[in-house]
């Protein structure tokens, strides 16, 4: 039996990252059930990773956040930022408020190697570094030593490439863009000139897409450096490009042509070594990393038709001073929902929240919480679709339970009780123009780095108009 679709559908979106805006869209633009969302944000600021996580030298991906702002005018769309979940706002306070809540907050930490001497000064994790360049509020203290000449960064994915450009990019590249105005002053004076990245298996199995990696070699202050014989391939990696078809090909050329470039005379140089996995960093006596002993590996076919490595015994220690380890995001548990402590994501089917199995009523998520740290932000668009077509499906079926008090009104006393400033999607509006006017024609923007600065700076604006 099917009830009718209740009146409008009160659904909140807890995040505001692309995922978070592409559940809002979908939501907002379907006919068959009138909709409200309300997208809850802890920060002043929305757009997640786009903001936060995205390089500040990649103006033009981060201009997709002019599509969001298109989602917040459509009607139905509200926008609570610097509200909390589960401090300012419990999960049993929405469901009272809401027929549906959609998980949306991404993969906030990272994961670890778990090899000894990794919590050595000196080695961080490469999320801490891109959300501190980025002027994320929780990061913004950080210090990161740049005395160093040489540095790691561990992994071959697309963050891996990120964090090895910024530290290479010539000081003229830094100064145009939104990097926070600490980190343009602090690399400035980085005596960081050699970075090596590693990667634990082969080049044929490298994280890092062909755009990424051909990018590098016209950015960096330096050259890229590839070892030829790192790029000769066992017959299953040769079959494995063979399969990959153009694409894989073409990664596999682009790498080519760097190993077979003459040195260019600029300073910088960003080696990329594979099958190679440090097993240990050495520290000083300040307990500072000084080294790292790496181990070459083979590759080896795993259970599922694919390779994976081990370690051969060969060792080398290498001088290294500064350490960032980009072996991937993981998903923090939030307070109330189901958690897949093992995967880092929101246990779920198709978007829908199970617990031990079971379906968790009026709960969903979408983006990395749902399927873990993979894709690129418009991959999130066609899995928030996803979620969205199942709630619909659940709200169809008559399986989405009925809110006590689904007042907007209710909803916006309860925040102003528990928080003393929430920012409307307006609000933020307000303050982008600020940060886009301190940008002086000169940047696209300087950020408020301090959740602090960017409610004064409403404060005042408000206080003035
Ligand atoms: P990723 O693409 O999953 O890469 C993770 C890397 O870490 C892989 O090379 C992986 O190697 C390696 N790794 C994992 N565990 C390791 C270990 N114990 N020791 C050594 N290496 C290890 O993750 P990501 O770079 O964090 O990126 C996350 C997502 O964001 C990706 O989908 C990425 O494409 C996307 N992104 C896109 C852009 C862009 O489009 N410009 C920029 C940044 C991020 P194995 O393959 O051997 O596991």
């Amino acid at each position: 039996m099917t009830t009718p679709a209740p009146t409008p559908l009160r659904v909140a979106i807890v995040g505001s990252g692309p995922a978070a805006f592409y559940a809002a869209e979908a939501l907002l633009k379907q006919t068959e059930v009138p909709t409200e969302v309300d997208m809850i944000e802890r920060l002043p600021t929305p757009y997640g990773l786009v903001r936060g996580g995205v390089a500040p030298d990649h103006q033009k991906i981060k201009s997709v956040t002019r599509i969001y702002e298109g989602i917040a005018k459509l009607p139905g769309f509200r926008f609570h930022g610097n509200v909390t979940f589960g401090r300012d706002v419990t999960l049993d306070e929405l469901r009272e408020r809401f027929h549906a809540i959609v998980f949306a907050t991404g993969a906030q930490t990272d994961r670890r190697l778990g090899i000894p001497g990794e919590d050595l000064a000196g080695i961080h994790s490469a999320t801490e570094f891109v959300a501190w360049y980025n002027g994320h509020p929780d990061f913004a203290d950080r210090t990161f030593d740049l005395s160093a000449e040489r540095a790691a960064v561990v992994g071959v994915g697309n963050v891996a490439i990120d964090v090895s450009r910024v530290l290479l990019l010539p000081h003229s590249e830094r100064v145009i863009t939104d990097m926070a105005p600490y980190a343009v002053a602090a690399l400035a004076e980085s005596r960081v000139r050699e970075v090596w990245m590693l990667g634990r298996r082969g080049c044929a199995q490298a994280a890092f897409t062909n755009l990424e990696v051909k990018e590098l070699g016209h950015r960096i202050h330096g050259d890229v450096v590839v070892d030829a014989a790192d790029l000769e391939l066992d017959p299953t990696s040769a079959a494995e490009i063979e399969a990959g078809g153009r694409i894989a090909k073409e990664k596999h050329d682009i790498l080519r042509a760097y190993a077979a470039a003459a040195p260019s005379g600029k300073p910088g140089r960003l080696r990329v070594r594979f099958l190679v996995s440090p097993l240990e960093f050495l520290g000083d006596d300040r307990g500072h990393v000084r080294a790292m002993r790496l181990e070459r590996n083979a590759l080896v076919a795993d259970d599922e038709g694919g390779l994976t490595c081990r370690g051969t015994g060969a060792i080398e220690e290498v001088p290294v001073g500064l350490v960032f380890r980009s072996v991937g995001y993981k998903g923090v548990a939030l307070p109330g929902v189901p958690f897949d402590e093992r995967r880092g994501v929101v246990p779920n089917e198709r978007g829908r929240i199970t617990d031990g199995g079971a379906k968790a009523p009026g709960l969903y998520a979408t983006g990395w919480i749902k399927r873990g740290p993979s894709g690129v932000i418009g991959t999130n668009k066609q899995d928030s679709v996803e979620t969205v077509k199942t709630l619909l499906a659940d709200v169809a079926a008559g399986d989405v339970p009925a809110p006590a008090d689904p007042s907007a009104a209710t909803f916006d006393a309860l925040l102003r009780s528990r928080v003393a400033q929430v920012v409307s999607f307006e609000d933020w509006l307000r303050l982008d123009a600020i940060e886009m006017k301190r940008g002086d024609g000169s940047r696209p923007r300087v950020k408020f780095t301090s959740v602090e600065d960017m409610l004064a700076a409403l404060a005042e604006e408000a206080a003035g108009a």
